[in-house]
């Protein structure tokens, strides 16, 4: 890890000061046989898509910059969503949306709140935009506290407030109630992670649907990274009021999104029922991993996503982590983020690869 403190004898200056406790946060890349820590779709694109992709890439004037308003991109995802093309934002994975967003709406002297335990994330892009982080907790089933919410949101004027729903690492969704109920509560925007959107029974674009006017601060943030199988292209983009839109042009670089990216999200939405078809899959595989869940001596929570929360009981979560990547199967250890303590999130793979998993974890648990 690089020296980011106050400088090597070759006089590199020390980074921000505040920047200095971000230092190892994101997890390591391992290589072993079942990689099942990053919720990423076990499944492929079709090769329906493959084949387009690489007919359009052929077409491609690499020579010249990509068109810098990604028109056909975000007039296919408007279409899809059945909203205006002025509201739709597009950038490198729904992280860089979400630092669009916070550079444009947060930084020095503002407040971004958020309800743990969620996406870190959200606190860590919130802190190097320079933004003040304040939190509340969900309760012990990792609903939301609207009491919470309210006081959080009282005490502290936020100009952005995140919801995740469902809600990573929890797998929990927010009723659509509870997110109506919040975007009455919140002053400045209401910003709906809704990366794992197509895995859960609501979705806040119905709140901005039914009630335009009142919903104007209301942004959805989608991703290509999960459902469309498509995390090695780094797409993502938000559904909001065309203001909000237009504020994140602002702040993103010219050309941010290369011309492959842009054909590669257009056409992946030729192939809805083949997303669908794929979110299918995996929700059955995630039954078949909670039955399982049932005869083993660990503690979970209903997931509306593609991965699922689980404490387990009969031995520290560190050593079934350290078991479970001896068996070369790889899960993310949450047992130190807030709220949290003992409990480990498996990503739902491919059957044999969710096999695998159980194996390990039965013999680690015996
Ligand atoms: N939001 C949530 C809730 C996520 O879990 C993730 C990925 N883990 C993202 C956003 C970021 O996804 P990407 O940048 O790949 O679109």
């Amino acid at each position: 890890m690089a020296d980011l403190g106050e400088g090597s004898a070759r006089g590199l200056p020390g980074v921000r000061p505040d920047l200095e406790a971000l230092v190892g946060y994101h997890s390591a890349q391992v290589d072993v046989d079942v990689r099942l820590n990053t919720n990423e779709s076990p499944l492929p694109p079709p090769d329906g898509w493959l084949d387009a992709l690489a007919d359009a890439v052929r077409g491609i004037e690499f020579n010249r910059y990509p068109e810098r308003e990604a028109t056909g991109l975000r007039r296919a995802l408007a279409g899809s969503h059945g909203v205006g093309i002025d509201e739709v934002f597009c950038a490198n994975g729904s992280n860089e949306v979400l630092q669009c967003l916070l550079l444009a709406y947060g930084g020095p002297g503002r407040t971004a709140a958020l309800f743990e335990p969620t996406y870190t994330l959200h606190r860590h892009i919130a802190r190097i935009t320079g933004t003040t982080v304040v939190a509340g907790a969900r309760r012990d089933d990792f609903a939301l506290d609207l009491d919470v919410v309210a006081a959080v949101v009282a005490g502290s004027d936020p100009a952005v407030t995140f919801l995740c729903s469902p809600n990573n690492p929890s797998g929990r969704a927010d009723t659509p109630a509870e997110v109506e109920r919040v975007a009455g509560l919140v002053p400045g925007l209401l910003v709906v992670d809704e990366a794992y959107g197509q895995f859960a029974p609501s979705s806040a674009l119905a709140l901005r649907r039914g009630d335009p006017a009142g919903t104007r601060h209301v942004v959805v943030v989608r991703t290509f990274s999960k459902t469309w199988s498509m995390a090695g292209a780094r797409l993502g983009y938000l559904v909001a009021d065309p203001d909000v839109v237009a504020a994140c042009e602002l702040v993103a670089l010219p050309y941010h999104l290369d011309a492959a990216k842009q054909a590669a999200g257009r056409l992946a939405l030729d192939f809805v029922d083949e997303m669908e078809h794929r979110v299918a899959a995996i929700t059955e595989e995630r039954g078949r991993i909670a039955a399982a869940f049932a005869d083993l001596a660990v503690e979970t929570w209903p997931s509306d996503a593609n991965f699922l929360l689980f404490r387990p009981l009969a031995k520290p979560a560190t050593q079934v982590w350290t078991d479970l990547l001896a068996a070369s199967v790889l899960v993310r250890d949450c047992s130190t983020w807030p709220g949290l303590t003992g409990c480990l999130r498996v990503t739902v793979g491919l059957p044999e690869e969710n096999d695998r998993f159980l194996a390990a974890l039965t013999e680690s648990l015996r």
